[in-house]
């Protein structure tokens, strides 16, 4: 049997040898027995229901859900020499007569039939009278509600089995299954006995990175622009975002489709298409792009948000370098995505356990973003392998700069806070009481009396809520599922408690992504060089850098308001300001940006209408002191607007350039300790530099004025 299976691998298929774990699951198969292989992508599952199927006498039945693969398939074995056919929805009824008159007539070695075709009548008779000696069931997961990917056409598989007047061998076969899925795999497709071979879920050849805090557009310009030659996919979570990226990168003359449900079945295939034949180098696309996409020379797979789960994330991510050359796989993170992902979650209706089990998911998809360990060494132990090195020496988190950190005293901190609090609060409170905020709820809650109570007030709030994010990647503390997580600790941090076992992170030395240049800074950059050139001096003598960011960050759209960042003093705003500010005003009406100064208050008609000149007002008191002036005379934001008649914005911006001139602000006037809190996770994860961002990752309610205040009271830029 050995040799005849090697024959038919050379003469079919034209390969010398297996690939790891091939021929042991061939052998299990023609040994009549059933069998679960998960191999991963790429692994080469195919053949190993291929080559059984053409040394048993018969017609092997295979199931797959992908059509397009189906075709694909079969296309191929056709021109190997090989009879095998196909039946699913793209075949006319007629199409469909004919195949099942011929598979009645036993002339096809293989057959693949869609799992909705199953419980049709004429599939049902077929199998009476047909010699089927093996039922291969490809993406096997498909069958487990527990998998990313349930259809409940597979749950017809084993019924539809169980009709056959002779049972065949049943072969399972899949990428991604995590123990459970496995075990569902086994259960549900009545595996008899069934030995299950796992060859590994690992990629070697790919290489996983979790970057945060990156302005996601301008990174994936800049990556597409330095891969244009290579094959791509990028994954963004809603169709929106689809269409946004896509009009983005086509607008920036790159060759690019996009995929999602809500385009004409037209586009959609011409996109496919385009992408498989590399007419198009890169996708951008939902989740439902890439089922049954064999394409092979994939070189990058960019999330653009995170997935829902560590499955859908390994499946999508994997497509990259299925031919065994190297493969990038980034995942751009951002708090806002927690937000989504929570919200499709809520959005979909399902029973009260499995909702429970997509937190759960969910909760193991963020801490793969937070852990500072091997990225690959976390994938896999999240599959359920054992013994896997420290170090993979390809993931972002290995190969980046790092050092060793001993944090048991603040971990022993936070679990004892924990304690205290009887473990019935979130990350937002305890980090709170750490601290030793004067918010409302600590003290009504009476958690100003407990003795951890602000005994990390060196740290900032951000920093404290970041241990505790990276405590529960590590599995010290458990968040538990659901809309409001509650922090609890887990038997890991028992002896850490008691002193009896220590803590030590991974810190990054240095940030993995370097701090991408937004297009705008890189107009205004050109400017001052035109400038300096004329002028005859080094550019920073017009501005130094971080004025230009400041402006493309915050867009002024005034003299007034430029008069506020900081660099910008009377006499180069006098001199360069309108020009600056024309290339600002032209900029955010190209890209119909509403400033993000302003953010979305004001309506976006403001940037058109900013040319004012520079007010009249001066009486040598600069305005803003003025503004101080009758602040502490009491008067609120509000009055100060209605009595100066200026723009709320211009005076919220005399606050912080107040500030920042060391005079003093009451922020507590602008915002609660809450609020800080919150702004500040937020900013730890997204930075500062744009604020659009901070206030999208926010509550509606939380408008700009809180933001910059607390970045400017935080020191933060
Ligand atoms: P999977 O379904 O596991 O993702 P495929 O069955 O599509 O993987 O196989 C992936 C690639 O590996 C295909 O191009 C296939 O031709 C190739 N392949 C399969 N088996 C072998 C082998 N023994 N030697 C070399 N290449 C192989
Ligand atoms: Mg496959
Ligand atoms: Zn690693």
């Amino acid at each position: 049997m050995k040799e005849k299976v090697e024959l038919v691998l050379k003469k079919y298929f034209g390969y010398d040898a297996f690939k790891p774990g091939q021929d042991k699951i061939i052998s299990n198969i023609l040994d009549q027995r059933d069998t679960l292989g998960i191999m991963p992508t790429g692994g080469g599952k195919s053949l190993c229901y291929q080559i059984p199927a053409l040394v048993l006498p018969g017609t092997s039945i295979i199931i797959s859900p992908l059509i397009a693969l189906m075709k694909d398939q079969v296309d191929a074995l056709t021109s190997q020499g090989i009879a095998a056919a196909y039946i699913s929805s793209i075949l006319t009824p007629k199409e469909v007569q004919e195949t099942l008159i011929n598979a009645a007539h036993g002339q096809y070695k293989l057959l693949y039939i869609a799992p909705e075709r199953l419980a049709s009548e004429s599939c049902s008779n077929l199998l009476l009278n047909l010699q089927v000696p093996l039922i291969a069931i490809d993406e096997a997961h498909c069958v487990s509600q527990w998998g990313h990917d349930f259809r409940p056409s597979y749950e017809a598989i084993a019924p539809w089995i169980k009709q056959m007047p002779r049972r065949p061998v049943v072969a399972a076969f899949t990428a991604t299954a995590t123990p459970r899925v496995q075990e569902d795999i086994v259960k549900l497709l009545h595996l008899e006995k069934g030995t299950t071979f796992i060859t590994g879920f690992d990629r070697k050849s790919l290489h996983f990175s979790v970057l945060k805090g990156v302005d996601k557009k301008q990174y994936i310009d800049q990556y597409v622009k330095g891969h244009a030659e290579q094959a791509g996919i990028i994954y963004a979570a809603t169709r929106k975002e689809v269409d946004d990226l896509y009009k983005y990168l086509s607008s920036q003359g790159y060759k690019a489709g996009r995929y999602h449900a809500g385009l004409s079945n037209e586009e959609r295939n011409y996109s496919q298409d385009a992408f498989i034949y590399d007419e198009l180098r890169v996708i951008v696309a939902t989740n439902a792009f890439g089922l049954g996409i064999d394409k092979s020379n994939i070189r990058y797979v960019i999330h653009h948000n995170m997935p829902r789960s560590l499955e859908s994330y390994y499946q999508e991510a994997g497509r990259a370098g299925r031919d065994g050359d190297a493969g990038e796989c980034i995942l751009l993170f951002s708090p806002a995505d927690v937000h989504i992902q929570k919200f499709l979650i809520e959005q979909t209706v399902m029973a009260e356990e499995r909702e429970q089990e997509e937190y759960r998911k969910l909760q193991d998809m963020i801490d793969y973003c937070h852990t500072t360990r091997c990225l690959r060494q976390y994938i896999l132990e999240y599959f359920g392998e054992k013994n896997i090195a420290d170090n993979c020496e390809n993931c972002g988190n290995c190969t980046g700069k790092y050092e060793l950190k001993d944090i048991t005293i603040e971990a022993q901190k936070i679990f004892s806070c924990m304690m205290r609090m009887n473990q019935q609060y979130g990350s937002t409170m305890v980090s709170s009481v750490l601290k030793g905020s004067r918010a409302k709820r600590v003290r009504e809650m009476g958690f100003d009396k407990l003795s951890t109570y602000g005994i990390m007030s060196d740290l900032t709030l951000a920093a404290i809520v970041d241990l505790i994010n990276l405590l529960a990647a590590e599995d010290y503390i458990h968040i538990t599922e659901g809309k409001y997580p509650i922090l609890r600790l887990t038997r890991k941090a028992v002896p850490v408690l008691k002193s009896q076992a220590e803590v030590t992170i991974r810190i990054q030395k240095e940030p993995e992504a370097a701090v991408i240049d937004s297009q705008l800074f890189l107009r205004l950059r050109d400017l001052r060089h035109e400038i300096a050139e004329k002028e005859q001096v080094p550019p920073y003598v017009i501005f130094h850098d971080s004025t230009l960011k400041e402006m493309s960050a915050r867009l002024p759209a005034d003299l007034n308001q430029m008069s506020s960042i900081p660099g910008v003093g009377e006499i180069k705003l006098a001199k360069y300001g309108q020009q600056f500010l024309d290339v600002i005003i032209n900029f955010a009406s190209e890209n119909e940006l509403t400033a993000s100064l302003t953010g979305g208050e004001k309506p976006p008609g403001r940037v058109a209408a900013a040319k004012q000149p520079v007010s009249k007002e001066k009486n040598k008191i600069p305005s803003y002191i003025i503004t101080w002036e009758m602040y502490n005379e009491g008067k609120s934001i509000e009055d100060i607007v209605n009595e100066r008649e200026l723009k709320e914005i211009t005076i919220q911006d005399h606050f912080l350039r107040c500030a920042r001139e060391g005079l003093k602000i009451e922020w507590d006037d602008f915002l609660s300790e809450e609020e800080e809190a919150e702004i500040l996770a937020v900013i730890n994860e997204v930075g500062t530099e744009k604020l659009a961002p901070i206030k999208a990752a926010l509550p509606e309610e939380i408008g700009y004025m809180a933001i910059k205040a607390v970045i400017c009271k935080n020191k933060l830029a």
